[in-house]
Order: structure tokens, then C-alpha cells, then sequence
């Protein structure tokens, strides 16, 4: 008889926020993965009850926990969606523990940049500010656009998000400006126009231009246009829910569980190196 093959566990830190909400129900869909454990922050309404009960299904049998230590001695993964804080606090348990992390938090300073880089090297991390597997897979298919086409083409990338995001472009624009300055072999700084105005004069050659839209419920439109003479191409992103970021991150916990240290991203996962 062939054995079953083994479940991961998986710790959620950050149980009771909007990703973490979407990550229990994921994780209790899934046939590969087990929930053991749901962490979060004191304080916080939810702590002691069922994690069920956050995604309407009570009687799980994990309770919402705000100790990090105890969850990570469970777990085989621990995924992180809170706040840089958070993130801390999930390195030094999980490098103390010698398990893996996903961190999908965002918002890090170079230090605290520095600090998951150097987890890395005692532990495998896998870090991505967009864990949606559509939009890491428009990354490659924009970077080898524009490796094709060439500086013929011009490059503009169109964003709409909700009103109530606060910054402009998304991030996950800026990561497609990089994809299309890699692939033509320039660096984004030297290129990215951010606003146009007035007489701005005529387009600058090789510029990469972004253009924000901001309004409604969108959780996340991108569109990078290559625009040449007599033709363009358009590679486009939808996001409608959030359910794609939870996914990606489960998927790079499977992925990541077993696997030896070292820092990746969502193109390791998916095999797009
Ligand atoms: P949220 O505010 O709804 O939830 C945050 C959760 O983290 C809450 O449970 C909160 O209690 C907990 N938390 C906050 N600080 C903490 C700390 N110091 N220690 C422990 N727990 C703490 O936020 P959200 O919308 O779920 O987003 C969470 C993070 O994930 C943000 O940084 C967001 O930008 C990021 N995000 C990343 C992706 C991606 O694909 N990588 C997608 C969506 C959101």
C-alpha cells in the first residue's frame, strides 16, 4: 500500500485580518493542508474563540491564539499577513524554531528587509508583495514582451484599485515597470514617468509610463500596454477577490515545506526562473 502522502501544517499569523480570514478558508479547502494553528494580536474580539467562527464554519477545533512560540512548534509552515511588526516577531520564532515562513505582510524598510534576507540563510522564506500566481505569471509574460519587442515599442502601465487604497502606483505596478525595464535591459529609475501634465512635451524615448485610477470596490486592474507603430499589445490582470492572494500564499507553503534555507519568491514557486 502506497503511504498517504504526508499533510503540511500550517500556522496562520494575522488569523482574524482580511487575508488571514481568506486564508482559513482556503487552507480548509485544501486536501494537502491542515490547520493547526491561528494567531493574531491581544486585544483583538476573536482571541480564545474557534477559527471556524471567523469564516463561518465553528468547530475546527483551533483557537485563536495571540503566542506566536507555541503555534510555530506545531506547524510546518507558518504564513504572515499583519505588519512589519508582525513579521519581526515571525523571523525570530521561526529562525528559533528552524521552520519555514511565507511572510505576504508589505510596507518593509530596508532594515527590515536586511533582517529577512538574513533569516534566510538558516531558514526557507519565501517573500512576495503579490502572491496572486495570475499576476506572477503577467510578470514573465511582460518581461519577455518586452524583451522581444524591443525599445520599438513604448510602455505604459495602466492601474485602478478602490478609493480607499493610499498609494499610487500600486505595487504591484511598480513590480510590472520592473518586469519590462528587465526585459529591455534598463532600470526602472532611470525610465518610470509617474504624472503627466500640462505641456509635458513630447513622449520621452524609452520612457515607462504609469497612469493610476482610483474609485469603487476594485480590488486590482493592471494593464501594461506595449505600443508600437501600427499595432499594440496589452497584457492585463484582473483581481475580483482576494481568495487569488490566499491561494498563491498556500501554494508557496506547499512548495516551500521540506525545503532547504534560502530567500524566494512566487517565480520560484511557479517555476518561472
Ligand atoms: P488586516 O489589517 O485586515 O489584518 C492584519 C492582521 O494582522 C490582523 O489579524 C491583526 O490583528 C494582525 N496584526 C497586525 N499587527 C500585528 C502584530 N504586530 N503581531 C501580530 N499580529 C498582528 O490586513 P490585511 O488586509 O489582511 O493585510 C495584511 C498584510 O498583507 C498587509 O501588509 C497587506 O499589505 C498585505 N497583503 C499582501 C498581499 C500579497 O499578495 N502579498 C495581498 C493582500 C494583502
Amino acid at each position: 500500500m502506497p503511504h498517504a502522502p504526508q499533510l503540511v501544517r500550517i500556522a496562520i499569523l494575522g488569523a482574524t485580518g482580511r487575508m488571514g480570514r481568506s486564508l482559513i478558508e482556503s487552507v480548509l479547502e485544501s486536501p494537502q493542508l491542515q490547520l493547526v494553528a491561528a494567531v493574531t494580536q491581544a486585544g483583538e474580539a476573536a482571541v480564545g474563540s474557534d477559527a471556524g467562527t471567523l469564516v463561518g464554519r465553528p468547530g475546527i477545533g483551533v483557537a485563536i491564539a495571540t503566542e506566536l512560540a507555541p503555534a510555530v512548534q506545531l506547524a510546518d509552515v507558518v504564513i504572515d499577513f499583519t505588519r512589519p511588526q508582525g513579521t519581526e516577531t515571525a523571523l525570530r520564532e521561526c529562525v528559533a524554531a528552524g521552520k519555514s515562513l511565507v511572510i505576504g505582510t508589505t510596507g518593509f524598510n530596508a532594515q527590515q528587509k536586511a533582517a529577512i534576507a538574513d533569516a534566510a540563510k538558516s531558514i526557507p522564506i519565501c517573500l512576495a508583495a503579490n502572491f496572486s500566481i495570475g499576476v506572477n505569471v503577467s510578470l514573465k509574460l511582460i518581461a519577455d514582451a518586452a524583451r522581444t519587442l524591443g525599445a520599438g515599442y513604448d510602455v505604459e502601465i495602466l492601474e485602478a484599485h478602490h478609493r480607499h487604497k493610499v498609494d499610487a502606483p500600486s505595487g504591484t505596478a511598480l513590480r510590472m515597470g520592473e518586469a519590462a525595464a528587465a526585459g529591455l535591459g534598463i532600470k526602472l529609475e532611470d525610465c518610470a514617468v509617474y504624472a503627466r501634465e500640462g505641456i509635458t512635451g513630447a513622449r520621452a524615448t524609452g520612457a515607462i509610463g504609469f497612469a493610476s485610477v482610483r474609485g469603487g470596490d476594485v480590488v486590482g486592474d493592471h494593464t501594461v500596454m506595449f505600443l508600437g507603430d501600427g499595432e499594440r499589445i496589452e497584457i492585463s490582470h484582473k483581481a475580483s477577490s482576494r481568495g487569488n492572494f490566499a491561494r498563491g500564499a498556500l501554494r508557496a507553503a506547499a512548495w516551500l515545506s521540506g525545503r532547504g534555507p534560502g530567500l524566494y519568491d512566487m517565480q520560484d514557486v511557479l517555476g518561472l526562473k
